[in-house]
This record gives C-alpha cells, structure tokens and sequence, in this order.
C-alpha cells in the first residue's frame, strides 16, 4: 500500500507516519527529514537547502523529487511507502505519479489531516523531539514522564527545529495554502481522497487512519 499524508505544518503527518511504521511496517518517506539529514551531513545539497528551509520555503521540486526517486530505487518492492511533506507542488504531485509507475507501484489513498491553523503555531513552537529515537514531545502537551529523559530510549538529549519558529510557520502555512492545498483536486478527481480531523487526540487520529487503510 502506497499512501500520501497530507496537511499544513503540524497537522501530525510525521507523528501518524510514525505509528504507521510501527504497527505496519510501512517506510515513511519525508522529504523535511531527507533535507534535514542532508543539512546536518553539510552535503552540496544540505547547503543549498538550509537557506530556504529556514525561511520556511520551498526547496525545488527537483531536488526533492530526486530525493524519492533514490529512496524507492532501495527500498524492497513490497513495502508499503507513506509520502510525508510530499509532494507539496502540482508538479511534485506529477512527477510521482512517473516515480510511481517507474517503480511499480500505484497511489492507494490520499489522507488530508484537517486541522485549525491558529491551533498550529501553538503545536508547532512548542514541540521537541528525542535527539537520539526521534520519540516526538511538546511543552505543554506532551512532556517526558521523567523530566529531561526520553520515554522510549532513555537519552536526555532533545532538539528543536530551526524552522520552528512562529514567523517561520507562517511563511510555511502560506507556501501549503497557495502551493500544496491546490494539488488536492488532482487526487480527488481519481476519488482516493480522505479526510481526517487532526484536531482530534493522537489515537483517534490515528485509529481514523486505520479503518481507512483497513
Ligand atoms: P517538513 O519537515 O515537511 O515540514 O519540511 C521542512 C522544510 O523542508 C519545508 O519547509 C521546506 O523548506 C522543505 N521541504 C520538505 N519537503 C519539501 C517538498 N516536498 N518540496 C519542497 N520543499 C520541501
């Protein structure tokens, strides 16, 4: 099963892409943490990036689409794949429908997480995460059992993102609203569109997302 998460910043794509990979064994493919990745490894693509990434743009559809093409050149044809932070443009949408069809593999559903934008800055300023599992937390949501110490791996190392912050966000939440939220009617003409409330707890968000790809 081959599935897009879809939704403004903060909507939870990479915290439901998480339980995926957990209780599926799907890949997560997110471009934000290939990009991240890159940033921190300095490489000519990480340096080209960091410079749009912090101020909340857009990174070219090349690069990124790049990016995909490699990971599902590795991966085992029989995994099922979850599309996090992409595609973000029209013509992101249609160069995986090529990258797709070159792997053989085909789009089986497309999950819009709803949410309320004012809720987002609020999600997003606060939020940390795990520097050595990626475990997710927030300030005011979600803190550690035990301060400082990760719940799943016990380290007491934490980072933040550097486009985390709230004048960043905003620039983030207009690139969805003028570039990313277009491309929805490409999907729903093919009738593989569903939404779900992201306001809603991290559980039922998820246990929604499951009785659509049941
Ligand atoms: P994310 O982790 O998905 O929020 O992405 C973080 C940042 O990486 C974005 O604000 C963009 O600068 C860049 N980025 C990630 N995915 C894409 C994409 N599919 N197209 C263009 N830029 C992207």
């Amino acid at each position: 099963m081959n599935i897009i998460l879809l939704g403004p910043p903060g909507a939870g794509k990479g915290t439901q892409a998480n339980r995926l990979v957990e209780e599926r064994g799907m890949v997560q493919l997110s471009t934000g943490d290939m990009l991240r990745a890159a940033v921190k490894a300095s490489t000519p693509l990480g340096l080209k990036a960091k410079a749009v990434m912090d101020r909340g743009e857009l990174v070219s559809d090349e690069i990124v689409s790049e990016l995909i093409d490699a990971e599902l050149t590795a991966m085992d044809a029989g995994t099922g794949a979850i599309f996090d932070g992409y595609p973000r443009t029209r013509a992101q949408a249609e160069r995986l429908d090529e990258l797709l069809d070159k792997h053989g593999r085909k789009l089986d559903r497309v999950i819009e997480l709803e949410v309320d934008e004012d809720a987002l800055v609020d999600r997003i300023t606060g939020r940390f995460t795990c520097g050595n599992c990626g475990a997710g937390y927030h300030d005011r949501y979600n803190l550690p059992q035990v301060e400082g110490v990760c719940d799943r791996c016990g380290s007491t190392e934490f980072k933040r993102r550097p486009d985390d912050t709230e004048e960043t966000v905003r620039t983030r939440m207009q690139e969805y609203r003028a570039k990313t939220a277009p491309i929805l009617p490409y999907y729903e003409e093919r009738g593989i569109v569903s939404r779900v409330d992201g306001m809603a707890s991290i559980d039922e968000v998820a246990d929604k997302i499951d009785a659509l790809l049941s």
